[in-house]
């Protein structure tokens, strides 16, 4: 019973990552640039002209890694190639390892669980999570190769050292969480997958789960209130 629902999965998986192969062949060293907001008039000295300039966002695909005004971005719909193994950003280390030490001498009890994960490791994971759960449930928590934030090298899962709510959404409720959820953005991070969004980022609630953009972007998408998508313009 279990052996014929691996194989399953196996088949499914397959034939969906390799559409996504061949995508990124065909993307592979070609550099897009366009803009994805309303329709726009490029006049004669190649400047552009809308009512709503302010609102347009610069989307780039470089090696089949898609920036939207320069933030890399990975969701459900963008993915990364499978070779795209950066490891541990260190600007982004720096800054989390920043992050716990100052959370830890305030008294807290942060921990770092994970940070970078290859395609490989991603996809054993995923895998284990489809056999266990069923693809569609597996879905609202995992994702699939090539469309993990934590292949980026910018995304971090924190837990506390008691660990029993690690990777809960009662990780919230944690003096941990709560401090997260204050003041990750003045270490250059927002809680990726927030409360209530995850009919727009396709991932239940994560407030364990860390993305890196810097300081300046950070604090600008966290007192906008929208989710990285929405501040993106792709939603
Ligand atoms: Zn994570």
């Amino acid at each position: 019973m279990k052996k014929s629902l691996l194989a399953l999965s196996a088949i499914s998986l397959a034939a969906c990552n390799q559409g996504e192969i061949n995508q990124q062949t065909h993307k592979h060293s070609t550099q897009q640039t366009e803009t994805s907001s309303e329709k726009e008039t490029t006049t004669s000295d190649g400047s552009t002209t809308t009512p709503s300039d302010h609102k347009k966002h610069q989307k780039e695909v470089k090696d089949g890694i898609t920036y939207i005004d320069n933030i890399l971005i990975v969701n459900k719909d963008i993915a990364l190639p499978e070779s795209y193994a950066p490891g541990e950003i260190q600007e982004a280390r720096q800054a989390i390892d920043q992050l716990i030490q100052q959370g830890n001498t305030q008294g807290l009890n942060l921990v770092l669980r994970s940070g970078f994960r290859s395609y490989a490791t991603q996809t054993e994971l995923y895998n284990n999570y489809v056999a266990r759960d069923g693809q569609s449930k597996a879905d609202t928590y995992s994702a699939r190769p090539g469309h993990s934030e934590h292949q980026t090298g910018l995304a971090f899962d924190l837990g506390n050292t008691a660990g029993i709510d690690d990777f809960k959404v009662s990780f919230e409720n944690t003096a941990e969480g709560k401090w997260i959820k204050e003041n990750a953005q003045d270490y250059g991070f927002i809680i990726r997958y927030p409360k209530g969004k995850a009919d727009i980022t396709g991932y239940q609630y994560e407030p364990w789960h860390l993305r890196y953009l810097g300081k300046d972007t950070a604090q600008k998408v966290k007192s906008s209130g929208l989710t990285l998508e929405e501040y993106l313009g792709l939603k």
